[in-house]
């Protein structure tokens, strides 16, 4: 198990809000029983960025979702949780993680310039408002979110990439942007024993 790391409260708390939003009041405080999380049971982390909670929380969490709907089902739930939170990460925080919103949309730009533009603002975001260590590349095919210390290293180990919540954010990002779906996937992870999670974004549509 690695060393734990702190995280702000803020991040859990839009977590709890995102999986609230998919599986209901009742499905939340089942997965949060499920993940010896009973503490946070109608108690949510509070709205602010002190480092208050752990990364090690926020991997029992996304697994007691996994556990919750089984392994078959449970990819689309993740998801859409991860979906769900990149929709209020952008409505409660645009300020915070400087998201000029519609602004960025409506730039004059070529797609995959706004592209890189909003994923370099979602790392800048994943840096700041959940501690996590973040980084963007790209290629000539695609772009690359690369993180470099992931909550799935406190999750069991999984046969194949499972962050699936960060894959359904990243996929929302692109499609509010974009108004295209583009098939996003995680080819390195962290939870394999990888040196990092790292998420292709390819530059051209499906
Ligand atoms: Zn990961």
């Amino acid at each position: 198990m690695p060393e734990d790391r702190m995280m702000p409260n803020d991040a859990l708390r839009l977590f709890f809000v995102a999986i609230e939003e998919v599986m209901g009041k009742d499905g939340i405080k089942a997965a949060l029983h499920g993940a010896k999380l009973d503490q946070y049971i109608d108690n949510y982390p509070a709205k602010n960025l002190d480092l208050g909670v752990k990364f090690s929380e926020y991997g029992l969490a996304e697994q007691a979702i996994e556990d919750f709907y089984g392994a078959r089902g449970a990819r689309a739930m993740l998801l859409r949780v991860g979906r769900a939170l990149f929709n209020y990460g952008m409505k409660e925080q645009s300020a915070v993680l400087g998201l000029a919103g519609q602004a960025l949309k409506l730039m004059p730009l070529p797609t995959t310039s706004k592209m890189k533009l909003l994923l370099e603002q979602m790392a800048a975001a994943a840096n700041k408002t959940v501690n996590q260590p973040t980084r963007v590349e790209e290629d000539a095919d695609a772009f690359y979110l690369v993180v470099d210390y992931c909550m799935c290293q406190f999750r069991p180990r999984h046969q194949a990439p499972c962050c699936f919540i960060t894959v359904g954010a990243l996929s929302e990002a692109i499609k509010w942007l974009t108004d295209k779906n583009y098939a996003i996937q995680e080819i390195t992870c962290m939870n394999l024993n990888q040196a990092e999670c790292r998420y292709k974004i390819p530059k051209v549509a499906e």
